[in-house]
């Protein structure tokens, strides 16, 4: 494996990763909880802190010291008693890449270009754990396994991992992550004791958010950290993908005069992504609970719950099929004039009491 660009330490993890360091006393742990909250990062400095050489053998494991051999090997990523098995789509966004993809970056690269990389962690990269479970630690410590995100594995590749995780040679430990875990195999889950990461403090948050974008204030930052559900790593991503803190608060109302042109901009799953959180917060203020993601002036009220709850069924659909080549624009357009209508239904004629 080798390590380019990876992100700096996410300050709302440092407290969660002492208290997983002294509670966890499992060889194989499930990290969950939401996305976009760096699960990744979190099961890094695990595998991180286990494998360090600071401290000595035997004492209650302590976040790694970054000094060390072991902690400037996996910095280099290239420590040998570690393994990172991720999707191919993943790698180059999380700083990992395979020492398999080293040896033909050229033809990856081209590659990639024609055909779509996978979403999914393959057996083959899990057999490869099997084989990498058998031999014992290079620098002696532990050898840890790394997967993530654990619910891409398949059927096959859980299975294949379930014998190793049941009788683990001795020094292995495992750390899979992902946020979907109900979508793993029951018996994977069982041989682990999980760990749940919450959501950060929103202060926090968004603080760590208005230094890492540019050109925005601490409002807007915090209006950005609400727009992704709390999720500080989402709002970064949502923020490059084109969404604007400003503009952000005008999107409900923007959709009910049929004047939101600026999401015809946008890629597909953003545009599904923002209507089912508005129609969301609209179904939150119809029945007198507070919205999630928008400010509560910013959205009219639409009494009909039964209207909220068709149009979030529609939405729910487009999601699933994102991967479908739709005409981009065009499903953009049916989408806004679908929300227009769930927002401003025509006026029925001849009602009997008006
Ligand atoms: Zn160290």
């Amino acid at each position: 494996m080798s390590a380019v660009d990876r992100p700096a330490w996410l300050p709302w993890l440092q407290q969660p990763l002492v208290d997983a360091l002294h509670q966890l006393n499992s060889h194989a742990v499930l990290l969950h909880g939401p996305e976009g909250v760096g699960q990744f990062e979190f099961a890094l400095a695990l595998a991180r802190s286990w494998l360090c050489e600071a401290s000595a053998v035997g004492q209650v494991f302590q976040p790694a010291c970054g000094r060390c051999v072991s902690c400037h090997l996996i910095d280099a990523g290239s420590h040998p008693d570690l393994m990172v098995v991720l999707p191919e789509a993943l790698q180059a966004s999380l700083g990992w890449q395979s020492a398999a993809d080293d040896a033909d970056a050229a033809e990856k690269s081209s590659t990639s270009k024609t055909k779509k990389l996978s979403q999914d962690v393959k057996v083959d990269a899990i057999r490869a754990v099997v084989q990498f479970s058998q031999h014992t630690a290079s620098r002696g410590r532990a050898k840890v396994v790394l997967v993530y995100p654990a619910e891409r594995m398949n059927l096959i590749a859980a299975n294949t991992l379930l014998k190793t995780l049941e009788e683990p040679p001795g020094q292995v430990r495992f750390v899979l992550s992902g946020a979907s875990l109900e979508q793993l195999l029951p018996t994977v889950r069982s041989r682990c004791q999980a760990w749940h990461l919450p959501l950060p403090d929103a202060e926090v948050a968004s603080s760590w958010l208005h230094t890492q974008l540019d050109r925005i204030s601490p409002a807007e930052a915090r209006v950005l950290l609400d727009a992704a559900g709390g999720q500080p790593l989402t709002a970064r991503d949502r923020q490059k993908l084109g969404l604007d803190a400003a503009y952000w608060p005008q999107i409900p109302k923007d959709l009910l005069n049929g004047v939101a042109t600026a999401l015809t901009q946008w890629p597909l799953t953003l545009v599904v992504e923002t209507l089912q959180k508005v129609c969301h917060d609209l179904a939150c203020v119809a029945v007198g609970a507070g919205p999630r993601y928008f400010p509560r002036d910013s959205l009219p009220v639409i009494a009909d719950i039964d209207r909220l709850t068709h149009w979030a069924q529609e939405l729910s659909k487009v999601s699933r099929h994102a991967e479908h080549p739709w005409n981009q624009g065009l499903k953009v357009e049916t989408l806004l004039l679908q929300a227009r209508a769930v927002m401003r239904p025509k006026p029925t004629r001849g009602n009997p009491r008006s």
